[in-house]
């Protein structure tokens, strides 16, 4: 065990005092207020909320590296479907996405280029076609056996130059 690392999250810390000057969430639930998980890339420009005009307490986020569907995906949307209030999946993968610009190998190469490590025990999920995975994705979730029933499963694609979602027949 070591000490928490301060001086390495000072502004986190910092922002986080600010923060709770004019905290208005107390009284929030585990709940998803309006009913909606969305799933998305871990990619720093995307704020999911704003993107669709929602704040805490209104949906459940999920995120990884190319908006994919894990395993683990599908695991927190059965809690989520049946425990907390989700009616709603979006997945929302976005323009210019590393995972959909390069293959699984270049990534394990660049990698072991760059620091000497092989990861090619890792599955990174890239895609070669992203609208066909978004497809992909979106037909399993809306399959899986285990999900709650009547729940609407749609897919979207993320423009990171504009702002605009754009919905993909799926
Ligand atoms: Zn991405």
């Amino acid at each position: 065990m070591s000490t928490f690392p301060h001086d390495q999250f000072a502004d986190a810390l910092a922002a986080n005092d600010e923060y709770i000057k004019s905290f208005k969430y107390s009284d929030l639930t585990g709940t998803a207020q309006k009913g909606l998980a969305i799933v998305t890339c871990m990619d720093s420009r995307i704020n999911p909320l704003s993107v669709i005009g929602m704040r805490s307490g209104d949906a459940k986020i999920l995120r990884n590296a190319g908006a994919r569907v894990t395993d683990d995906v599908l695991r927190t949307l059965v809690l989520a479907t049946y425990l907390l209030g989700v009616k709603r999946i979006l997945i929302m993968p976005h323009t210019n996405c590393r995972m959909a610009q390069v293959d699984e190998a270049e990534i394990h190469r660049e990698i072991d280029t760059k620091y000497g490590i092989d990861t090619s025990e890792l599955e990174f999920k890239t895609v070669a076609n992203q609208q066909a995975a978004l497809i992909e994705d979106v037909q399993m979730v809306r399959n899986y056996r285990l999900l709650n029933t009547g729940v609407f499963v749609g897919g979207a694609i993320y423009d990171v130059a504009t702002g605009k979602i754009t919905p993909v027949d799926c």
